[in-house]
């Protein structure tokens, strides 16, 4: 197969005719990858059982790992699912944005798309480009992260291009992703209270504003779930957006940290380093994540650095294991299933 390969150029007209394109390769069942704010999405028609069945196929997702869909207004929920007062709270507070609710579905949603279950994932983007696809095809879209699966999530259309390409119809360059994190995923329990069963930038804190409240999952800190248990969101059990350098996580104070790779690193090697420890590790690949402390920079560039990694060649990146709550608990959470869950105390044995 062809990808097509287009750019949103800003021009209002131009955009309004390659989106055009766009909706058209959606509605009759095609797959295009788009920018929404936190990672590309690879996306087709939610309401087309072949759709589903195409974008598992391009990504190599296993089946039982269902899709978000995207709408275009909170209020669209309604044509999907049965959305109640608390949704409705969330959605004014945090839609369109990175929020993803679980609800339960209505028919026209095909079981490929829930993987076989009775809730759907519903999400409304913010981006322009991703917003407007959706209105203008008509269709809520079904958009899991445009990456092969297992491996980091894109956050450029360069990234989509050396993962999709000859694999989907058409791809739509609208530049560096703003979050680079995918969205907080929800469940909501009664009124008033919800279960994060993926962090993201909407944190539990600011979830907090609106829910009595707010529970995290298990499944999202703990390292690895032992053997027989079923996460509740099914993408936390796979090992994910890893590169195909070693990742090694270093619990430890900073000073720790560095010591422990000036002791141990060899090989080609890179380092997760923020701005000021630029040059912290002669002999190997500083892996910039921005200034010390701005969690933000961090997220937007974890995936990119990763790909970046194995761009270089790179056997082995060392990182730091950053806090499990508030702003950092999603890159936590991303960054130990790229390690495989693996994570190294130093002074310990391994
Ligand atoms: P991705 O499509 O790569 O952004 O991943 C979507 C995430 O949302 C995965 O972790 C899924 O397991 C989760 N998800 C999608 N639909 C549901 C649902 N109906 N219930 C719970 N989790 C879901
Ligand atoms: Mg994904």
């Amino acid at each position: 197969m062809n990808t097509e390969y287009l750019k949103i150029t800003g021009d209002a007209a131009e955009d309004e005719h390659v989106i055009a394109r766009a909706a058209e390769v959606i509605r009759r069942g095609g797959l295009v990858a788009i920018p929404t704010e936190t990672v590309y999405g690879l996306a087709g028609s939610a309401l087309l059982e072949d759709s589903a069945k195409k974008i598992y196929a391009a990504k190599g997702r296993p089946s039982d790992n269902p899709l978000i869909v995207h709408i275009a207004l909170p209020e669209d929920a309604e044509r999907i699912a049965y959305p109640g007062p608390l949704y409705r709270a969330l959605a004014g507070r945090f839609m369109p944005g990175p929020l993803t609710v679980v609800l339960r579905k209505k028919a026209c949603i095909p079981d490929t798309v829930t993987a076989g279950g009775d809730t759907v994932a519903v999400r409304c983007p913010s981006n322009p480009v991703a917003h407007r696809l959706i209105e203008v095809s008509g269709h809520p879209i079904a958009a899991p992260s445009a990456n092969r699966s297992g491996i980091p999530s894109p956050t450029t259309a360069e990234h989509v291009l050396s993962d999709m390409n000859g694999r989907i119809d058409m791809i739509l360059d609208g530049g560096p992703c703003e979050i680079g994190l995918e969205s907080t995923v929800i469940r909501l329990d009664g009124d008033d209270a919800c279960t994060i069963l993926r962090p993201g930038a909407v944190t539990a804190d600011m979830l907090g504003e609106v829910c009595r409240t707010v529970r995290i999952s298990p499944a999202v800190i703990e390292p690895a779930l032992a053997d027989g248990i079923k996460p509740e969101s099914p993408g936390m059990k796979y090992r994910h957006y890893a590169p195909r350098a070693d990742l090694i996580l270093v619990d430890a104070p900073h000073d720790a940290f560095v010591r422990y790779v000036r002791e141990n690193a060899s090989g080609r090697f890179g380092v997760l380093s923020a701005n000021e420890d630029a040059g912290s590790f002669t002999g190997g690949m500083a892996l910039l994540t921005g200034p010390r402390g701005d969690a933000k920079e961090a997220a937007r560039r974890l995936f990119s650095l990763l790909r970046r990694a194995d761009e270089a060649e790179l056997e082995t990146v060392y990182a730091e294991l950053p806090p499990p709550d508030g702003e950092t608990l999603a890159y936590y959470n991303r960054i130990i299933r790229a390690a495989g869950c693996r994570i190294v105390k130093p002074g310990e044995s391994e």
